[in-house]
């Protein structure tokens, strides 16, 4: 189903102002916090300055004129500015990865409510895989440059401010010398971030549709193995990985270049510094203080450049995946109830469609001009080939999606005046594909009715002809469930998801009858149950089964989205129209 949607992966994000401005929304929730952090950054970024004019204080005011008994004090004094540098630090890290994962965690905690309250349309245009990614890898993302890379740019731009200063204030001359290997690095930085950023892209890229592979690949284990596909998806799946090991190859080849570049170009710069300031010295015009200044200020200097460049792709890549994670919550949720929604009271379950229109897509249609009453306690058969529109029915019953045209009513209220909650709770749910959640037998079925006792799960499970076999199972109704049914059978897993619907008692019930092969005992016995089920409730039966359709009260034939026949068994074989040839009488 999901097999032509690829996850997007932009590096880059469309509205950066916009989702800067969304992402300083979370964070501002926590102003006083960042303001301590940025005292710390300036405090460490101070410190780090002072450190090396400390040094050219105490080389040329103490150790070239041999002043050695005030030594003592300005090393104490260094030693002092290290210490205090590294506490800022350490807070100014503290504190911002206590405020990045508060915000990461807000931004997580948004996500999965609205997620919840998002229409069904909405899970039919994504992939689990992309929705999986979005809910960890961009949070994370998000997560990992909030924790450092703002503070580093914060903390480069001072720091470079700083030093740029203070060398013009040491020495002009000097300064001018140094930043001649600034165009040097600025060629080198482009060069390599420009293939860096290529192959990060691509890693990106490959890595979503790996995942996706994988993704399919884990929860279609029983298909490939069916149809004997494992060759074909271990050769996808090859070539995904090799495709992420090659662009991964240099992605990191390129980007280890950046420490080398920077360390020639340190090393050129203390060339030149030594060079120049030597000669300089030797006329008197830089003192010996003054060039080992510059010497830690030019090293200072560069590696905030190196680490701005840095920065930037991971800030910019991480503003996507933020942009992301706002658009799915931008994505509209669903319509609320009309302000004066009513709640069912003691719903009878009479069901009338009235000239319902619908399509997928905007312009489809899926169903056209459908119209059929179900009275109270009937049983309505909803037959047609594959494709005609059986299940849509019941997903526009239980008001997935919203009509085109026409009335849905329930008890002749029309559906959209009504709570979607009290609509949703009168009616319950028998699917051919059971779903079971982790849990015990007991919690699979108390799903039908959270507040139920033991004793109702049990009485359910008996209405349900699922008792019999739970009292077989090795821990009885306290036998541990996985999501595939582990352990049980396929048809025993209709008899749960029964015993479910019985528990519920909704007043309308919608039944897509099985069309996978059971053994017959279990038939027998899930007939049996569904029956006792159907008693005095409106019920809509996706029927596969000829002894179902004989016995609903009323039969309803789907082609092309359109009623081809409707009326009971024997009105329709009398028509000798489709039901007469599908029975083949
Ligand atoms: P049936 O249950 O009778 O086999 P459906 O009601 O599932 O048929 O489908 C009716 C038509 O609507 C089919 O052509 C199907 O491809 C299309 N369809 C079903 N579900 C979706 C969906 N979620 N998005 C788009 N088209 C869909």
């Amino acid at each position: 189903m999901s097999s032509n949607k690829k996850p997007s992966k932009r590096k880059r994000p469309d509205d950066l102002k916009g989702t800067i401005a969304r992402i300083w929304r979370y964070l501002s929730i926590q102003k006083g916090w960042l303001f301590l952090v940025i005292v710390m950054v300036v405090f460490s970024s101070g410190f780090s300055l002072l450190g090396p004019y400390l040094t050219s204080v105490a080389i040329d005011n103490y150790l070239v004129p041999g002043k050695l008994e005030g030594l003592p004090l300005i090393l104490g004094l260094l030693v002092a500015v290290y210490v205090l540098q590294s506490a800022a630090t350490f807070f100014q890290n503290f504190w911002m990865i206590g405020i990045a994962q508060k915000t990461v965690y807000r931004m997580r905690k948004d996500l999965f409510h609205h997620l919840h309250r998002l229409p069904i349309p909405f899970f039919d245009k994504k992939t689990h895989g992309e929705l999986m990614s979005r809910l960890t890898n961009d949070i994370e993302n998000v997560s990992r440059t909030l924790n450092s890379s703002v503070i580093q740019i914060f903390s480069s731009v001072l720091t470079l401010i700083g030093t740029v200063g203070l060398m013009l204030w040491l020495s002009p001359l000097l300064t001018l010398i140094t930043f001649t290997i600034i165009p040097l690095m600025f060629l080198g930085m482009k060069w390599i971030t420009n293939r860096t950023g290529h192959y990060f892209k691509e890693q990106q890229r490959n890595l979503g549709e790996m995942n996706s592979v994988i993704e399919e690949t884990l929860s279609g284990q029983q298909i490939i193995k069916s149809f004997s596909q494992e060759k074909r998806v271990l050769t996808q799946l090859d070539e995904k990985n090799e495709a992420l090991r090659a662009s991964g190859f240099w992605a990191m080849t390129y980007s280890g270049f950046i420490p080398k570049l920077m360390n020639v170009l340190n090393n050129v710069s203390f060339l030149l510094i030594a060079a120049a300031g030597g000669l300089l010295s030797l006329k008197g015009l830089v003192s010996i203080g003054v060039i080992v200044a510059f010497i830690q200020y030019s090293r200072l200097f560069t590696r905030p450049l190196n680490d701005l460049a840095n920065q930037f792709n991971t800030i910019l890549s991480a503003v996507a995946g933020a942009e992301r994670v706002f658009n799915i919550l931008d994505e509209k949720e669903e319509r609320p109830d009309e302000g004066d929604a009513v709640s069912l009271q003691q719903v009878k379950g009479k069901v009338a469609f009235r000239n319902v229109s619908f399509g997928y897509e905007k312009d489809g249609a899926t169903l056209t001009n459908l119209s059929f009453e179900a009275k109270a306690g009937e049983s309505v058969a909803i037959i047609g080939p594959t494709g005609a529109g059986k299940t849509t029915i019941v997903n526009l019953l239980m008001r997935f999606y919203e009509l085109n045209g026409g009335t849905i009513e329930v008890d002749d209220h029309d559906v959209t005046k009504v709570k979607r909650e009290s609509l949703r709770q009168n009616m319950g749910f028998v699917l051919q594909d059971t779903f079971l959640f982790n849990g015990t037998v007991r919690e699979n079925i108390r799903y039908g009715r959270l507040d139920a006792t033991d004793e109702e799960v049990e009485e359910a499970a008996r209405v349900a002809n699922a008792h019999t076999f739970i009292s077989r199972l090795s821990e009885g109704y306290d036998t541990v469930l996985n999501q595939d049914g582990g352990g049980i059978s396929y048809g025993q897993r209709q008899l749960l998801s029964i015993a479910r619907a019985v528990l519920a008692d909704p007043a309308i019930l919608i039944l897509d009858e099985a069309t996978s092969s059971i053994d017959t005992r279990t038939e027998i016995q899930i007939q049996k149950a569904l029956w006792s089920l159907m008693e005095g409730r409106t019920s809509f039966i996706i029927a596969h089964r000829l002894n179902t359709i004989q016995r609903a009260d009323q039969i309803i034939a789907l082609d092309q989205g359109k009623i081809i026949e409707k009326g009971t068994h024997e009105q329709l074989l009398e028509q000798k129209g489709y039901l007469w040839g599908q029975v083949g009488t």
